[in-house]
């Protein structure tokens, strides 16, 4: 694939990029060596006011990155401009916790007398420079939330990003460096996926962390598990959406529809399956076809527009084939299903859609549809709800909607995924782990357990 700003909303590439040279990709893999060397030895309070620094720069630059964000890879200027002031937000909840969240921990002595210690404490010391290989769909987001508390943990970063964000990758590594932080400490790597191996393997690269699809997920989880690197993967999700008899079916088919068009519908946590009980099934779907149709889709720097274009031609054919393979096969089209009128020929559009009538043996069954498209099931009970919701290869958030006590603790008990939202959508926050089981990844991001992932947790321990 090549580096290169296309704009999805009209085909044009704007920019392209020379992937670095191997001679260039170990001047920055040495950089990044010996700024660790430093950075690892700094305080807590130094690495706060770097990323303070940064994050004030960040505030100041979000009307400009959002432009650039929406430019290369389509999202709408108004939920650019969301996802850059969360990064702010998350840069400050990091500097201002991380210290407390890697402070040494000092086991109960009763519980670790008998091993001899007179004293015994728990040590979270950094591991190093950290591969960090990311997606185009929040290319700041994700970039962030795994930088912000690497960092504060004293580790530097090399990111790989997804090779249609080059601007947003290249504005990264400088928003670092103008905040103050050493040439070494935070560097992109224009590279293509195929270089990725060779940066991995490399003895001073110490881990990885990939968010993206399932096969980049697997192959640098493979070549990691070869060297023995520690990863954590981020991968796709098909999360369900469970609306139950008692149920605020108004409130539940208005965030239906956000949960499904968020960032063009191509978020991993976005909602894709809707598993509604018959009891309000007819309520529900009318209301979320509705919504779905009320949409407008459009240029996405307006700021009215509701859904814009799909990242790339690509990504609008593979989400057409899951369409027409599930029609063809007797999928009924409640709205859209096709490119939306105007933008048959300009762009890479596809119209919010909603299918009915889906069976295990569609595709859209099983794989993520990674676009405005959504697919509802009709259960007759809870049992099928969470049979239904589990049958998927993923397991990476969910949804319920229910007034039922019994029902919320059924569903926390019995989902396979790493988060259950009840009567709302999933969104990830600094303070709540973030991740998944199943082909859906492991390791946390976000919290304590994000910043401790890439940490080597050292047990202390001192005879008199
Ligand atoms: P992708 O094709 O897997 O790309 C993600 C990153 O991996 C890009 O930097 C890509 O580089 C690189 N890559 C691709 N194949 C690789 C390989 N064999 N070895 C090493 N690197 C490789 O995914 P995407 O299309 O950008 O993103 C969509 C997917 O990400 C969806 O499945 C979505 O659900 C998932 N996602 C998950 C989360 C989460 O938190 N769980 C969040 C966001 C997205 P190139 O661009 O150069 O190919």
């Amino acid at each position: 694939m090549a580096i290169a700003t296309v704009n999805p909303a009209t085909g044009e590439t704007l920019r392209t990029f020379e992937a670095l040279t191997s001679e260039e990709i170990e001047k920055r893999l040495a950089r990044a060596e010996e700024a660790y060397r430093e950075h690892r030895l700094t305080s807590f309070a130094d690495r706060a006011r770097l990323l303070h620094r940064a994050a004030d720069l960040l505030e100041e630059d979000i009307p400009e990155i959002a432009r650039t964000m929406t430019l290369e890879m389509g999202k709408t200027v108004a939920s650019a401009r969301a996802e850059a002031a969360k990064c702010v937000k998350a840069m400050r909840w990091y500097a201002d916790r991380a210290e407390g969240l890697l402070a040494d921990e000092h086991p109960d002595q009763a519980d670790v007398a008998d091993s001899g210690a007179a004293r015994a404490r728990v040590v979270y010391r950094p591991l190093g420079p950290v591969l960090a290989v990311m997606p185009w769909n929040f290319p700041l987001w994700q970039v962030i939330r795994f930088a912000a508390p690497a960092l504060m943990a004293g580790n530097v970063g090399l990111l790989k990003h997804a090779s249609n964000v080059p601007q947003t990758a290249l504005y990264l590594e400088a928003l670092f460096r103008r905040a103050g932080y050493p040439e070494g400490c935070f560097q992109t790597l224009l590279i293509g996926s195929g270089a990725v191996e060779a940066v991995l393997r490399d003895p001073r690269v110490v881990a990885a962390t990939l968010t993206g699809s399932e096969p980049a997920g697997r192959s640098v989880a493979s070549v990691a598990g070869d060297e023995i690197k520690k990863t954590v993967l981020e991968l796709g999700g098909s999360d369900p959406y469970l609306v139950l008899p008692s149920a605020d079916v108004e409130r539940a088919a208005k965030t239906a529809v956000t949960a499904r068009v968020q960032n063009n519908g191509q978020s991993c946590i976005a909602a894709k399956r809707f598993i509604v009980h018959t009891e309000v099934y007819d309520a529900f779907t009318q209301r979320f076809a509705e919504g779905m149709r009320a949409l407008r889709v459009g240029d996405p720097m307006d700021d009215t527009t509701d859904v814009g274009p799909l990242s790339s031609e690509q990504g609008r054919s593979d989400l057409a084939e899951l369409v027409d393979d599930a029609v063809d096969q007797g999928a009924a089209v409640l709205c859209g299903g096709r490119r939306p009128d105007g933008y048959e020929d300009r762009g890479w559009f596809y119209a919010p859609t909603v299918l009915a009538g889906v069976d295990s043996s569609m595709r859209i069954h099983r794989e993520e549809a990674f676009g405005p498209v959504a697919t509802v099931y009709r259960v007759g009970s809870l049992d099928e709800a969470v049979e239904l919701a589990n049958d998927s290869s993923f397991g990476l958030s969910s949804n319920v909607w229910t007034r039922d006590r019994h029902d919320i603790d059924r569903c926390v008990r019995d989902l396979q995924a790493g988060g259950v939202f009840v009567n709302g959508m999933t969104a990830s926050h600094p303070g709540l782990p973030f991740g998944g089981i199943k082909r859906s990844g492991y390791g946390r991001e976000l919290a304590a357990e994000g910043i401790r992932e890439f940490c080597n947790v050292t047990t202390v321990w001192e005879a008199d």
